[in-house]
């Protein structure tokens, strides 16, 4: 494998039409499993190129703001879903925060509708 060209890049978070970008890219492999409520992606790094495949836990799901349940700390899976999908490549970015493990700083807001 040529590694000349996936050289480090250091860390970096989107700017906002990047993250878009990035999120209508990944779109196509996020699997969202509402049966046992688990949103799964397999995808490429866009800095260093990597694949990696990240879960979305409760946590990260934002409930939907408009159905006024954001105070809530139960996430209805049978409605819209909003979530963020956060690169989760393995491979070393420099600068990365030291509380996070993986990724390069790129993540993008996804939305999953029934
Ligand atoms: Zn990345
Ligand atoms: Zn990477």
């Amino acid at each position: 494998m040529a590694e000349n060209d996936t050289a480090e890049k250091p860390w970096r978070e989107l700017t906002r039409e990047e993250r878009l970008a990035w999120a209508v890219n990944i779109a196509s492999h996020v699997e969202v499993d509402r049966e046992n409520r688990i949103i799964s992606a397999a995808a490429t790094c866009p800095n260093c190129g990597h694949g990696f495949s990240a879960t979305v836990t409760d946590a990260d799901i934002l409930v939907d703001v408009e159905r006024g349940v954001r105070d809530s700390p139960t996430v209805d899976w049978s409605g819209t879903l909003k979530f963020t999908i956060a690169c989760g490549c393995a491979e070393g970015h420099p600068g990365r925060p030291s509380e996070v493990s993986h990724g390069c700083g790129a993540s993008g807001p996804l939305k999953d509708v029934p």
